[in-house]
């Protein structure tokens, strides 16, 4: 084996279907007496549900969160913060309100409550990624790691099909990666494997009978296995291209990286077999690179970049801005080959080593 260094994350996870039932407790334990409730403009209703469960314990709901975390929404939201004098705030959404929420912590330093309701896994990382004049740029600290999380089943059944195939792609990237990841190590491997899996297993069943409770769990806690990974290792070419091309062109998050996952493990496959094993075996596939792209294509996600907005011209400056200050990555990252990889992601084109 070869040596690592494990050093896991503080969280407190509750998990099932349900556990929202729990929210006023946790609001306890933390000794909160005002939260914030936060959410997008299409979940507020699920806020305002939860904030009038929480009672005089809410101090309020800020519907405003959007995708990348813009810093003018969060410098509105703090002035809601300041406003109302709240000492903790609550997020329920997916990762754009938890980013919301996360930007607010970082700031102000004030505990975190997150109910994940996609898979996009940002609710288990100490990582926020900020827009200012339309670049994105991210950090890591342990102010931005919320303090608890509240899974609950029952309110990932109204995630579209299509949404919970993306963002369930999404997750899946972060255990990829995790697998192949230098500072990578034993425990994080077992988990990135068997988020795959879940993942794998449940999506299928989710596109057909999309409330079907036991494949909902399933996908969850997959999606909690692979934040898990995306918070613990560092990521490689596959999330330098997502946010290359993300930020460059103003792609949908999860739908880019159900495009690219395919196509930047087929880039991997020679550099790293041991994870390769490990992602086509949770997959039930013969071949990593294969296995993702099948099961792409089986859930109906995206596979073409031109197909989520991005202009061919485009392709020259996202193969310039993915290969300036790469991430590690298990296959040296070179110019050509990564013109040549967006190249057949933006035509959606299958992946090739
Ligand atoms: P999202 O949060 O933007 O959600 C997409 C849409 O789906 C929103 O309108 C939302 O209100 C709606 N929605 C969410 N859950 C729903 C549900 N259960 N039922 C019905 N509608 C629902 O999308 P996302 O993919 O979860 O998050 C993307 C953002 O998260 C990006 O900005 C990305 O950079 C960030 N992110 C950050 C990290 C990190 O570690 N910092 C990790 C992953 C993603």
């Amino acid at each position: 084996m070869q040596p690592f260094v494990y050093e896991p994350l503080p969280a407190r996870v509750i998990f099932g279907a349900g556990t929202l039932a729990r929210l006023g407790d946790e609001v306890e334990r933390l000794g909160l007496k005002r939260v914030l409730v936060l959410a997008t403009p299409a979940q507020r209703g699920e806020a305002e549900r939860l904030a009038a469960s929480l009672g005089e314990h809410a101090a309020g709901v800020f519907a405003g969160a959007v995708m990348h975390t813009p810093v003018e929404v969060t410098e509105h939201a703090m002035a809601e913060v300041a406003a109302l004098g709240v000492d903790g705030v609550v997020a329920v959404g997916g990762g754009s309100t938890i980013g919301l929420c996360k930007a607010i912590a970082l700031r102000c330093d004030l505990p975190q409550i997150v109910v994940p309701t996609t898979y996009a896994g940002s609710e288990m990382t100490p990582i926020l990624g900020e827009t200012r004049d339309g670049l994105k740029t991210t950090q890591r600290s342990p102010k931005i790691l919320p303090e608890t999380v509240i899974y609950d089943v029952e309110l990932t059944l109204t995630l579209p099909p299509q949404l919970s195939a993306t963002s369930g792609i999404n997750a899946i990237a972060h255990a990829v990666e995790a697998l192949y990841a230098p500072d990578g190590n034993p425990i994080v491997s077992l988990m990135a494997e068997e988020g795959i899996g879940a993942l794998a297993r449940a999506l299928p069943v989710i596109m057909r009978e999309p409330s079907q409770s036991q494949a909902r769990s399933d996908a969850l806690y997959g999606a909690w296995l692979c934040g898990a990974c995306l918070g613990a290792v560092g990521m490689a070419l596959h999330h330098k291209l997502c946010h290359a091309l993300g930020g460059a062109f103003d792609l949908p998050h999860a739908e880019t990286h159900a495009v690219i996952l395919p196509h930047a493990i087929a880039y991997n496959a020679a550099s790293a077999p041991e994870a390769m094993n490990r992602i086509a075996r949770a997959l039930g596939a013969d071949e990593a690179a294969k296995g993702v792209h099948d099961l792409a294509r089986r859930l109906g996600a995206p596979h073409a970049l031109r197909d989520l907005g991005m202009p061919e011209s485009g392709i020259e400056q996202a193969a310039e801005i993915a290969t300036r200050n790469p991430y590690p990555n298990p296959r040296p990252i070179e110019r050509g080959a990564i013109r040549s990889l967006i190249a057949r992601a933006w035509a959606g084109e299958a992946p090739q080593g």
